[in-house]
């Protein structure tokens, strides 16, 4: 974890909320973003993640990160801190090599197909396999 931003807020019945949004490099998966959300009093697991939105929620809620509930302000705090991380040299770095390493597999494929690799039967037939039906 090197990048962190906490957005706090306190609900209506005074709870303090803070929601810890960071970006967790490790060797194995990368880059990923983690959106922890705490509340004041509460110790069990609330759940974590980017915030889904949801309709019907009360208090003029419009999405959830786990059990916790947000407005659209918060809501809104929480996605652009989520973009924010998503600015750090670590974060675009490891976008363009996968991104690279798509378009290296997608031209592998262009150049399998044109030299005879037929994606009917995944083997060099060259078309034979629906010639012969
Ligand atoms: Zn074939």
């Amino acid at each position: 974890m090197n990048e962190i931003k906490k957005i706090e807020w306190k609900t209506l019945t005074g709870k303090k909320v803070t929601v810890t949004v960071g970006l967790k490099i490790t060797k194995a998966l990368g880059c990923m973003v983690t959106v922890r959300p705490e509340i004041e009093g509460i110790s069990t697991d609330i759940g974590s993640g980017n915030p889904r939105r949801v309709s019907g929620l009360t208090n003029n809620c419009v999405a959830t990160i786990g059990k916790l509930a947000l407005n659209e302000e918060n809501c809104k705090k929480v996605e652009d801190a989520i973009e924010d991380i998503k600015q750090q040299p670590a974060w675009i770095k490891e976008q363009e090599q996968i991104k690279a390493a798509q378009k290296t597999e997608k031209e592998a494929y262009a150049n399998k197909k044109a030299n005879g690799f037929c994606p009917r039967c995944q083997s060099y037939c060259f078309g034979d396999c629906q010639g012969q039906r």
